[in-house]
């Protein structure tokens, strides 16, 4: 663990998380156009990695167009979008049984996924999703064949929380909660801190482990991801990390420094 140092140079693909690393709320923060400016200038990628599932990636290109960044439809990997590469490159032409909200559902059809919402033969996984249409009926459905089929058992997110208005609604990982308790045996969660995204990425855009780093500024998700996938990683204190956490964390990163205008200046 280190201050940024210019070997971040060398770096290919960029994997950054996005609030708290380089915007809040609507806003981006000083260095963040920068960035992206010079990484592109360097031939790399930048990509925006996000446990959120409830904003779909037309979302998020029309919200970082707003704020001036230059993105496309591949400059995102949501929760959802990642479950939608994890399904087609580990279960390709494979039936889904999905607990989970209908837009999550239409998208997965819409890219190809066999899905189900019901009990019948052939399914080959389970797939737990937030999920604002959860019934008892879909819990009891879930447990069912996690119990009596022993089928993988997957989740697009571990979070506890989603952030709404008034304070917090449950999210994925809280659904997850009672379905554990129920079948005894955890999801793999295909968001942060599972590598999932970091290779998917890697995978889907040909980057090697060396020429990737991971960008955040919570050590037990964005930096535990890139850990988990074996790269290099930065944690920034525009967020919910302080320099003092570094002292006992147990997600180390890399690298530490101020924000984003940081990173560009050590890369430029
Ligand atoms: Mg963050």
């Amino acid at each position: 663990m280190e201050r940024l140092k210019s070997d971040i140079r060398s770096k290919k693909l960029f994997l950054l998380d996005i609030d708290g690393t380089v915007s809040f709320d609507a806003t981006p923060f000083d260095g963040t156009l920068d960035f992206c400016e010079a990484v592109r200038k360097n031939g790399g990628k930048y990509i925006f990695i996000t446990n959120n599932s409830t904003k779909s990636n037309k979302d998020y290109v029309d919200k970082f167009l707003k704020m001036g960044i230059p993105v496309d439809n591949t400059s995102f990997l949501t929760a959802t979008s990642a479950t939608i590469l994890y399904l087609k490159e580990k279960y390709a032409g494979k039936l889904i049984y999905v607990c989970g909200t209908k837009s999550f559902i239409a998208e997965l059809v819409a890219n190809g996924i066999r899905v189900t919402e019901k009990e019948e033969e052939g399914i080959d996984a389970v797939l737990v999703a937030y999920d604002s249409e959860l019934t008892y009926s879909k819990l009891v459905l879930t447990c069912k064949l996690l119990l009596e089929r022993n089928l993988p058992f997957l989740a697009t997110n571990p979070d506890l929380v989603c952030p709404v208005g008034f304070g917090y609604v449950p999210d994925c990982g809280s659904i997850c909660g009672m379905i554990v308790n129920a079948v005894k045996r955890e999801p793999v969660y295909i968001g942060k801190p599972n590598s999932v995204m970091a290779d998917v990425a890697m995978a889907t855009f040909g980057y090697s482990k060396d020429e990737t780093v991971v960008i955040g500024d919570r050590l037990y998700t964005d930096i535990a991801c890139g850990i988990n996938a074996g790269v290099d990683t930065v944690v920034v204190f525009t967020g919910e990390a302080k320099y003092e956490d570094l002292a006992t964390t147990e997600f180390p990163p890399t690298y530490y420094c101020e924000n984003i205008r940081d990173i560009y200046n050590a890369i430029k």
